[in-house]
């Protein structure tokens, strides 16, 4: 079973090194097991008890349900939230930058909050959406970007020119941090090298291309390790293991009386405040417009959100071998030990002691372990997706994730068996009646 889940884990993550991929691979699935696209512009199609749907935003989010059996004013909605996107470097427009010799950089800029000098000397590539001349000013096409092979590296500075670089290396942005990705020959082509290298992978004219999202990847690909395979060491673990759980249970669950809805969102990293981050309205408005067309009914939506409950799965800080001192002294995830429920005093997380049971007994139902993550009280401590929906959901729910090491790390670690027990979680969790 775990070999199964694993491998399946590692296929999401090698499927989607950037938040448009992830979400690619995730409609995939869906359409491969029946769900059905909605396009939100539309009416919506008489939605059927135990049918699946899903909807997308910005190519970047997507939004999926299986029908209840009963109306959800009535029944309400069980929802599972993670997050497509993770910290990285995007490719800003004229980004070709000639150095002597000819060498061609490009220039970046940082996304979210990442472990910048974990991605020094490692075989880089590109990946993301691609704007192409339509019909259509309002409605460019879209192609989404995958180029596989290595072509890039932010080469580190040789420890002779900073013998101190082992004792804390300071690093800027703009001057350490820039890829290279070959040699050009003229100042003139610089610009062009990356149109024509877009243009050579999707087989499109150079100039119906009109802009584009590209953020670099590590094209090293996810992989097990450990004397018994114990580890999942790959990029991006934060949140695609959530991602990659919550869409597994909704595929191995069986329809309910009430609605099981998985909302994967974009923007997380930087604060989920965009259209199709989870500070917007998009679920509530998807919500709002699966409960009218079950046939309207006073305080519909509001009902719904009286009955439902929100699981909002993002990645945990398991105790760090080398750092106890940095975790509470009595709540400290381990690895290997089962989901994480994250509580704060002050609210960041959105768990309290009536959530905080609810899964602990979802999982003592499935069969699982479970912890709790407190920060040491000197800690700041992270946010993630709970808080944010409940200002849109005022819904009862928990934050919870998979204990993990080098959280925003190019490369993190987690464990192949939390990723088990989670995906039986969630899976046990759609399945309550
Ligand atoms: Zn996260």
């Amino acid at each position: 079973m775990s070999k199964k889940i694993a491998a399946e884990l590692l296929g999401l993550l090698d499927a989607s090194p950037v938040n448009f991929l992830a979400a690619a691979y995730v409609e995939q699935r869906l359409r491969e097991n029946g769900f059905q696209a909605l396009d939100l512009s539309l009416p919506l199609p008489k939605l059927q008890a135990g049918q699946g749907y899903f909807a997308c935003k910005n190519h970047t989010a997507v939004m999926a349900f299986r029908m209840g059996t009963k109306h959800p004013a009535e029944a309400g909605f069980k929802l599972i939230c993670a997050h497509s996107d993770s910290p990285g470097f995007r490719i800003k427009p004229a980004a070709g930058i000639v150095s002597e010799g000819g060498v061609l950089k490009l220039n970046t800029e940082v996304y979210g909050g990442g472990i910048l000098y974990t991605w020094f000397d490692r075989p880089l590539s590109l990946a993301g959406r691609v704007v192409l001349q339509g019909d259509d000013p309002l409605h460019p096409q879209t192609r989404r970007l995958h180029i596989r092979r290595p072509l890039l590296t932010i080469p580190h500075l040789a420890i002779h020119f900073n013998r101190q670089v082992n004792e804390g290396n300071p690093l800027s942005k703009q001057r350490d941090m820039l890829p290279v990705i070959g040699f050009v020959n003229d100042q003139l082509g610089k610009d062009q090298v990356l149109l024509r290298l877009i243009a050579d992978e999707l087989k499109v004219k150079q100039e119906d291309i009109l802009d584009f999202d590209l953020s670099l990847y590590d094209t090293e690909k996810a992989c097990l390790f450990g004397l018994n395979d114990e580890f999942i060491s790959s990029g991006r673990l934060d949140d695609l293991a959530m991602v990659h759980a919550g869409l597994h249970a909704l595929l191995a669950s069986h329809p309910t009386a009430m609605t099981q809805v998985l909302a994967v969102f974009d923007n997380e990293e930087t604060g989920s405040g965009t259209k199709q981050g989870a500070a917007s309205p998009i679920l509530r408005q998807l919500l709002e417009r699966i409960v009218d067309n079950q046939g309207a009914v006073e305080g519909g939506l509001a009902r719904a959100v009286e009955r439902s409950f929100m699981i909002s799965a993002d990645m945990a800080h398991a105790l760090h071998p080398n750092y106890p001192d940095k975790h509470d002294p009595t709540n400290h995830p381990v690895m290997g030990g089962g989901p994480v429920i994250k509580i704060n005093a002050n609210q960041k997380y959105v768990t309290d002691a009536d959530s905080a049971a609810v899964f602990a007994e979802i999982c003592r139902q499935a069969g699982v372990p479970c912890q709790y993550f407190v920060n040491h009280s000197d800690m700041a401590g992270g946010s993630t997706l709970g808080n944010i929906l409940t200002s849109q959901l005022p819904m009862r729910g928990v934050d919870m994730g998979n204990p993990m090491w080098a959280m925003h790390s190019v490369r993190e670690t987690a464990a192949v068996a939390d990723q088990e027990y989670t995906c039986r979680a969630f899976e046990t969790f759609y399945n309550l009646d």
